[in-house]
């Protein structure tokens, strides 16, 4: 019986090799995770804000959130569509100087992995890409601050898409400040301690 061919992978590659001694690249594509990451990065830029970034179609869909995501589903957020962000951008921690696009100081507020649970009126799963295209977004959060169900709905297409961010009911819904909590899940630290590089 033949072998099967191996499946595509970096992994011996990248075991064979030191890139802090090789001018040899690592490469750049990380095979998917089982699950799809999400992250939010409080971002002190010209104004505060919140980026909420969903890992689709191998890229991170992104959003700016100026007031950032609430655990209560009485409290609807406006939501902003930005440029997708490469996946690697899930760990940027740290400054952007000064005359560089969204120069200021950047956090992982939250991280962690998430579940497309968008299901159509005959109750059939819909892919994520497709819910995107549709501008109906459900899904469910596994992070350090932000868990369980929320809902992500596009309301216009003017100019710079406006969608809105709003908590599902579940056990995790709650009407305490979540935004009180701001550290960062990566390092502990405030945005003070990362703007001066502590
Ligand atoms: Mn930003």
């Amino acid at each position: 019986m033949a072998k099967r061919t191996k499946k595509p992978s970096l992994k011996t590659y990248r075991a064979k090799r030191d890139f802090a001694a090789t001018p040899e690249p690592a490469g750049k594509k990380t095979p998917p995770a089982k699950e799809p990451v999400f992250v939010v990065q409080k971002h002190l830029a010209s104004h505060l804000h919140y980026d909420f970034r969903l890992e689709i179609g191998g890229v991170l869909v992104s959003w700016a959130i100026p007031k950032g995501p609430s655990m209560d589903p009485g409290v609807k957020r406006l939501a902003m569509r930005t440029e997708d962000h490469p996946l690697e951008y899930a760990s940027f921690e740290g400054v952007i100087p000064e005359g560089q696009y969204g120069a200021g100081t950047v956090m992982i507020w939250d991280a962690g992995t998430f579940t497309n649970i968008k299901k159509d009126k005959s109750g059939r799963p819909v892919a994520i890409e497709e819910a995107l295209a549709q501008g109906r977004l459900t899904f469910e959060l596994s992070g350090r601050k932000l868990r369980g169900a929320f809902a992500l709905n596009r309301t216009n297409f003017a100019g710079r898409e406006s969608w809105i961010l709003l908590k599902m009911k579940d056990p995790h819904a709650a009407t305490a400040d979540i935004l009180q909590q701001d550290r960062s899940v990566r390092t502990g630290r405030t945005l003070d301690e990362i703007t001066a590089g502590k």
